[in-house]
C-alpha cells in the first residue's frame, strides 16, 4: 500500500485495506530464511525478515549495523532513516507504507515477540507459520554452528538442542492452541521438496495463489533485516557480511556454493556433523519422538 493509494482510499471514504502478517515461528536454522525469501517473491508479499532486530537496535547495543543483508547499507527500503524511526506501535503499516505491499512476512521466530506485536497492532491480522525441520537436521545444524561462533560450544552435544528445541516449540505450539491462534505448521523438508503444495497451505490463508516463479528465489530482489547466512547466499551467490561476527563453515560453504542456482534442496550436512552414534542418540531420544508426534514429523531413513 503506498501512500497515494492510502490517500485514495480515505478520499474516496473507503476503509484502507487490511495489513496482513505472516508471522514465522521457531527457532535458529529451522529454515525461516529461505522461506522469507521465497515467499517474498510473491507479487503482493514483502519478506521483511527478522523484523524484532529493529527494536532490539533501539533498545540494545547490537553487535553489528542492522541493515539489509542483501544491499547492505545501500538499501531503497532499509534506509538508515527508515529504520531508526520505526515506531513502536503500528510497526507493520509502516512498513506497508514503504514496501507497497499488504502483507508482510515477520521471520521474527520469537514468540514473545509475536506476543507484544499482537498489543501493540491495530488492525493487523495474524497468521502464525511454525517453521520445524527433522530434529535430525535441526540438531545438526546447532554442530555446525557450534564450530562457527563462539558461545554455542554446548550444542555440540546433541542432548543440549534437543532440551532448548523441546522446550521452544512446544511453547510455542501450547500458545497458539490456547489463544486460538490462525497457524499452519510447516515441516522444512516439505517446503523445498515439495514447495507447491507447502506454499499453497500458506498463500490459500491470505486469500493469494501460488506462484511458480517463486521457487527461483535468486532471480528476484530481496530485501531482508538479518537471516542466515546460506540462505541469502543462495539469493545473492555472495557470503553477505551483514553480521561480520558470522563465520561459515568450510563444509556449509561448499553445500550452498555447489548448489548455486539449481533450486531448492535439503540441507544434509548431517552427514558432516554428526557420528553413526550421535544419529542413533538423536532418533532414540524420547523428546525427539514426542515432538515428532506432536508437530507430525515426516519420517525418514538417515546414514551417515
Ligand atoms: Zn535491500
Amino acid at each position: 500500500m503506498t501512500n497515494r493509494i492510502s490517500a485514495f482510499f480515505k478520499t474516496a471514504g473507503w476503509k484502507t485495506p487490511k495489513v496482513r502478517v505472516v508471522g514465522v515461528l521457531g527457532h535458529s536454522l529451522c529454515g525461516s530464511t529461505i522461506l522469507n525469501l521465497i515467499l517474498d517473491c510473491h507479487p503482493d508479499i514483502f519478506g521483511g525478515g527478522e523484523l524484532y532486530y529493529l527494536m532490539e537496535k533501539k533498545e540494545a547495543e547490537l553487535p553489528f549495523e542492522l541493515v539489509c543483508t542483501n544491499c547492505l547499507s545501500n538499501c531503497r527500503i532499509w534506509t538508515q532513516d527508515f529504520i531508526n524511526l520505526s515506531p513502536e506501535r503500528n510497526l507493520y503499516s509502516y512498513i506497508c507504507n514503504q514496501s507497497g505491499k499488504r502483507v508482510i512476512v515477520d521471520s521474527s521466530k520469537k514468540l514473545d515477540w509475536f506476543r507484544e506485536r499482537e498489543k501493540d497492532e491495530a488492525g493487523v491480522s495474524f497468521l502464525y507459520v511454525v517453521v520445524v525441520k527433522h530434529p535430525v537436521r535441526h540438531v545438526a545444524s546447532y554442530v555446525c554452528r557450534a564450530m562457527e561462533v563462539e558461545g554455542w560450544e554446548a550444542y555440540l552435544k546433541p542432548e543440549n538442542t534437543i532440551d532448548l528445541l523441546y522446550e521452544k516449540y512446544n511453547a510455542i505450539l501450547d500458545y497458539l492452541e490456547k489463544k486460538r491462534r490462525h497457524f499452519v505448521i510447516l515441516q522444512y523438508e516439505n517446503l523445498v521438496r515439495n514447495p507447491q503444495e507447502a506454499l499453497s497451505r500458506i498463500l490459500s490463508r491470505v486469500s493469494l495463489d501460488y506462484i511458480p516463479e517463486m521457487e527461483k528465489y535468486w532471480r528476484k530482489e530481496h530485501h531482508q533485516l538479518a537471516g542466515n547466512m546460506g540462505a541469502v547466499y543462495g539469493a545473492t551467490e555472495r557470503w553477505s557480511p551483514w553480521n561480520p561476527k558470522t563465520k561459515v563453515h568450510p563444509a556449509k560453504r561448499e553445500q550452498y556454493e555447489s548448489n548455486a542456482q539449481k533450486g531448492l534442496f535439503v540441507d544434509e550436512k548431517y552427514k558432516n556433523f554428526l557420528t553413526r552414534d550421535q544419529l542413533k542418540q538423536i532418533l532414540g531420544n524420547r523428546k525427539v519422538r514426542d515432538f515428532s508426534r506432536r508437530f507430525k514429523i515426516v519420517d525418514e531413513d538417515f546414514e551417515v
